[in-house]
């Protein structure tokens, strides 16, 4: 089924709950607001149980005999494991604070989208197996029994959130319903109930080193014919170098970046930066992805791809890691990466052969965000930049969810880019839409599949209204932002909803305004295109 257009989206936001209570409302698989089951072969090859193939439309799920007890075990063990799934299963008094802002309940108006609903799909089960209250009073206290249908709903609403973690800043007592759909989706992979979205970039990164299963020659051919647009743009040759042992810094970027647009316009600008300061740095055609769907399925599973970072800087003898721009790459590194698979202590402390800066806050990951290591060349003067090269642009930056809520990166972003724009054409989006309280692409957190489209565009409806503002009032043009997947998904987004809007990397706009030694007069952006409009 065709993806309504956007008036038909905007009329059919439900505006009242479901006639039926939210317990005895089922949920619907219709096309476009389901992803699709995980293939029979990836799930073998992850070594993931109960692999099969089954479909979220039919009736019979074919789960395994055992199903319930293997779940209620699953929930048991989280409770003991993690402790703020334990808290959270407890502490929410449904104060309502977090209702409204979850960007697919925005989009949809679907109750289960609010975040304290969609938490209470698994609350419930936790109240009748776990607490004595939910054991005896039933549905009086909240709890209902685990049925297949309790775990469709699961497939539904757990899939229709992109853990994005917004909700939880407007929690009084910081509830993360991220974390509940972590363990959601954790607990429905024990059953072989998972999305091919998810599964197959997975199994690929593990066959051949990235999500989109580029084999090595040709990540490295591929970024060879990003190195001659380059020169197209420029007249600058750049010369990378891969798997280089005894490089100073390893580079790991997201694997869009190396394939798809408007990503690669951004590796176009990690080299041109590269070249100009001399940065003794390697890509691994190995290690050829920064992404992580690991995430996105279980602790276990982010932690062994996150595992081939230290493993391949160990190999390559790399003194430490700079990091291009990506999202929940980032969330890993910041918030997981030391615990999981640390101490690295193969690594030194980051330090900037440019300007001597010594990244004291990556003591314990010893890896670097390319917007701290560029905020600070330019913050030392390093850099000759030209910002009238990206004149044609009116901008605004969408902070991604992960690297501003996920890390807190949201001054250097926005730094460079007023470096490297004349500063009157940037113009900042509604402020309780960005920053902290930024709206989600809507296809985050593996969801970026076209089967989803129609909710893809629900839950980018939040942050298309916010963009239109600007473009309404100033004529933004341009989008920035900080993580390949918003590169990808944004693209959709504004596609649908804010036709005219482009969007781009800020490294993309450091490529344009960058000048090189030795470089002749430049005349087109890195996207080929003329400088200034005609
Ligand atoms: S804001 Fe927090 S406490 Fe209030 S309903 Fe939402 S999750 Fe529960
Ligand atoms: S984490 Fe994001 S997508 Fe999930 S419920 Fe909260 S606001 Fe919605």
């Amino acid at each position: 089924m065709a993806t309504p257009k956007p008036q038909e989206l905007v009329n059919t936001i439900k505006s009242r709950p479901p006639a039926t209570e939210w317990m005895d409302t089922p949920p619907d698989f219709r096309p476009g607001t389901f992803c699709y089951s995980g293939k029979e072969k990836f799930v073998e090859y992850l070594g993931f149980p109960f692999p099969r193939e089954w479909r979220a439309q039919e009736a019979d799920w074919k789960l395994p005999p055992n199903w319930k007890e293997i779940i209620l075990e699953g929930i048991r063990d989280r409770l003991l494991k993690f402790r703020s799934f334990h808290v959270f299963m407890d502490i929410c008094v449904r104060c309502g604070a977090c209702a409204d802002k979850c960007h697919f309940y925005i989009g949809s108006g679907d109750p289960k989208n609010m975040p304290v609903l969609r938490a209470e799909l698994m609350r419930s089960i936790y109240r009748r197996e776990f607490t004595k209250a939910g054991k005896i009073f039933g549905k009086m206290a909240g709890a209902r029994e685990l049925t297949p249908e309790v775990i469709k709903e699961w497939y539904q609403y757990f899939y229709q959130c992109t853990e994005c973690r917004r909700c939880s800043v407007f929690c009084p007592y910081g509830i993360d319903t991220a974390e509940i759909t972590m363990m959601g989706r954790e607990l429905m992979h024990l059953i072989g109930v998972n999305i091919n979205w998810i599964l197959e970039p997975v199994a690929n990164c593990f066959r051949v080193g990235n999500h989109l299963g580029i084999t090595p020659h040709a990540f490295k051919g591929s970024i060879e014919g990003l190195v001659d647009d380059v020169e197209s743009a420029t007249g600058i040759r750049v010369n990378p170098s891969f798997n280089r042992k005894g490089a100073e810094i390893l580079f790991v970027t997201p694997s869009a970046d190396a394939f798809a647009a408007p990503a690669i316009f951004t590796l176009m600008g990690y080299m041109l930066l590269f070249h100009q300061i001399g940065l003794d740095y390697t890509f691994s055609a190995y290690n050829s992805e920064g992404g992580n769907f690991g995430l996105f399925t279980s602790n276990q599973m982010m932690k062994s791809l996150n595992a081939k970072m230290y493993a391949e800087s160990k190999r390559l003898g790399v003194k430490w890691i700079l990091g291009g721009e990506c999202g929940h790459m980032w969330r890993v590194v910041h918030q997981y990466m030391d615990t999981m698979n640390g101490p690295a202590n193969h690594l030194e402390v980051p330090r900037s052969p440019v300007t001597g800066t010594v990244f004291e806050h990556a003591k314990s990951t010893k890896m670097v965000h390319i917007c701290e290591f560029t905020a600070d060349l330019i913050h030392n003067n390093k850099l000759k930049l030209d910002p009238s090269r990206n004149d044609k642009y009116k901008a605004t930056f969408h902070d991604s969810c992960n690297t501003a809520r996920g890390m807190g990166m949201m001054e250097e972003p926005r730094y460079i880019i007023n470096k490297v724009m004349n500063p009157a054409n940037f113009h900042e989006m509604p402020e309780n839409t960005i920053r902290e309280q930024t709206y989600c692409c809507g296809s985050g957190s593996g969801l970026n599949t076209d089967e989803l489209m129609e909710m893809r565009m629900r839950g980018g409806f939040p942050r298309a209204n916010a963009l239109q503002s600007v473009v309404n009032k100033h004529g933004v043009n341009l989008m920035a932002t900080i993580c390949a997947i918003d590169k990808a998904t944004l693209s959709s987004v504004v596609e649908y909803w804010n036709p005219g809007v482009e969007i781009g990397g800020v490294h993309e706009l450091l490529g344009n305004a960058l000048i090189l030694d030795g470089e002749p007069e430049r005349t087109q952006n890195l996207r080929g295109e003329p400088l200034k409009e005609e």
